[in-house]
């Protein structure tokens, strides 16, 4: 029995805009992690054709730039609303393509709503600094343009907010967009990218041809985008494997690039810390997504004279996880992508186990007789002796490894002791240690949270990681500044031309 009725599915993408047939071809098989239906067979766009996609983006751009930038966040609003009108349709797509439970897939268009409020208030404060001179009759000012073409890739866990997270904030920044989706999800891509269509129908010819197009396929059609020297920006989130073979190639030709790549998000819980709060944040954080967000806790790092009562809150917390269906509205676990997925959790586990590890709870097969071909999994935890090789790698799945500590600055060093630096948090009520865990020696992650876990950001602060986790930031604060360009101005309303730093010359 299929949990997915096809025919309900290819209502639902009616209702978002998708017409199937026309997309259809044997490149692209999508199917949902739920219980293996082919949801979709799709076309990818040949390599030789992305030129003129870049060509149409090029002449948008000329347009674009002039177009005052609040009336640019004129067109983010009506993609807001066009989201929020089409909130529960594109997120079912994104529940039965990535297997997200409902209120994930719900969140997840919220976020995208979210971002276009935050683009439309920041489309009348793109402002630079003016800056005093040294010079008399002197003025110094700073402007931000728009700056080009921006590609966006991104990964199959968000496959609707990363797109609006950047897509957002480049138009309102002046610059057309072309989205190249996850092949894993292309579905939920297609839905978030035909509402900002019809908000582009309805901003009339204000926004010229070419403005934001998708361009679907793998890792070739991205290739394509990233080598060339005519997209200003390459927005890239995905694996730090991926961001190492795009940053070269976008630095060897001077681009600008945002990578936004791999985590492996730490908790620091102290003796000082509210051990229900934490079990709570543990449970949402390493659990939710079934372990498949960027940010998902996989690292617990403990004092070693609350690790038992921590575990002993936790461990039933974890036994008593709903596991299934995402679409049913009681589930808490949905399944893992794919099959490769699953392989690679029993890998790291295996190799957790050889190195010492302990398992506490779960990485067992679930499901499998009523889903033979959906891959649901029992949220694992494994106490390590130690932080070996494997607990420093990202296992996108719902694997816990928990590591004790004695002094905090142990749990400081292990807690950066990994190749990634994305999202990192504290549970203490005690202020010195959580202000040097938030201190210069604290941790080195992109985001370090106090008294919530490390997942489920929001759109206003700036979003990111530091070593392999890219080095980038995204959405809210200040990252806006990425998507433009930078001019100094010095303006001389004098009747002299003194030069800086005293020199005379002649
Ligand atoms: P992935 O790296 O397999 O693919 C991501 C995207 O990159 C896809 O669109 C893919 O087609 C493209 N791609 C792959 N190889 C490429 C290449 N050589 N050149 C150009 N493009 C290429 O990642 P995934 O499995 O879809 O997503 C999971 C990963 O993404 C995890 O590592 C997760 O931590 C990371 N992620 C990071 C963030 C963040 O904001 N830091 C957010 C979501 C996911």
């Amino acid at each position: 029995m299929t949990a997915i009725s096809a025919t309900d599915f290819q209502t639902v993408l009616s209702r978002c805009g998708i017409e199937l047939q026309a997309l259809a071809g044997k490149d692209i098989s999508v199917h949902s992690p739920i219980d293996g239906t082919e949801l979709a067979s799709l076309a990818a766009l040949p390599g030789a054709q992305v030129p003129q996609v870049i060509d149409h983006a090029v002449q948008a751009f000329k347009q674009w730039r002039l177009v005052p930038a609040p009336v640019r966040g004129e067109l983010v609003r009506l993609w807001g609303e066009e989201l929020r009108r089409a909130k529960a349709d594109i997120g079912h797509v994104i529940c039965s393509e990535v297997g997200k439970i409902a209120q994930e897939g719900l969140g997840e268009v919220q976020e995208d709503v979210d971002i276009c409020e935050f683009a439309l208030g920041l489309s009348r404060q793109l402002h630079g600094k003016t800056i005093v001179s040294e010079r008399p009759g002197h003025r110094i000012m700073e402007q931000y343009h728009p700056l080009g073409p921006v590609a966006v890739i991104t990964a199959f866990n968000f496959p609707s907010a990363v797109f609006a997270w950047n897509a957002a904030i480049a138009l309102v920044c002046g610059n057309p967009v072309i989205f190249k989706p996850s092949d894993k999800a292309p579905l939920s891509g297609l839905a978030t990218f035909k509402a900002l269509e019809r908000a582009i129908a309805r901003f009339g010819d204000r926004a010229p041809a070419g403005l934001a197009q998708i361009v679907l396929g793998g890792a070739a059609v991205a290739e394509a985008l990233v080598d060339s020297p005519r997209i200003a920006l390459v927005s890239a989130t995905g694996s730090s494997r991926m961001g190492r073979a795009v940053g070269p190639k976008v630095a060897a030709r001077f681009g600008k690039r945002i990578l936004e790549l791999g985590g492996n998000n730490a908790m620091v819980v102290t003796p000082a810390a509210d051990l229900d709060l934490a079990v709570r944040a543990i449970v949402f954080s390493a659990v939710g997504t079934a372990g498949q967000r960027c940010t998902s806790l996989r690292r617990l790092i403990v004092h070693r004279d609350v690790k038992q009562p921590l575990l002993d809150r936790l461990l039933p917390a974890y036994r008593s996880l709903r596991i299934g269906n995402p679409l049913q509205p009681d589930t808490l676990v949905g399944p893992l992508i794919n099959e490769a997925s699953f392989e690679a959790l029993q890998h790291s586990l295996s190799q957790a186990l050889k190195d010492g590890g302990h398992l506490l709870t779960g990485g067992q097969r679930q499901l499998e007789h009523q889903f033979p071909q959906g891959f649901y999994v029992a949220p694992a935890i494994v106490d390590m002796p130690a932080q070996t090789s494997i607990v420093r790698h990202e296992t996108f799945a719902p694997l816990l490894y928990v590591l004790s500590y004695d002094e905090l600055e142990q749990a400081i060093a292990l807690n950066n002791d990994v190749p990634q630096g994305l999202s990192s948090c504290i549970f203490s009520n005690d202020l010195r240690e959580v202000e040097v865990f938030l201190s210069a020696a604290g941790s080195d992650c992109g985001m370090a949270n106090v008294n919530i876990g490390p997942s489920g950001a929001e759109i206003g602060g700036a979003f990111g990681g530091e070593k392999e986790t890219g080095g980038d930031r995204e959405s809210g604060s200040d990252a806006w500044k990425q998507y433009m360009r930078r001019t100094t101005n010095t303006i001389n309303y004098s009747r002299e031309l003194p030069l800086a730093q005293g020199i005379q010359f002649g």
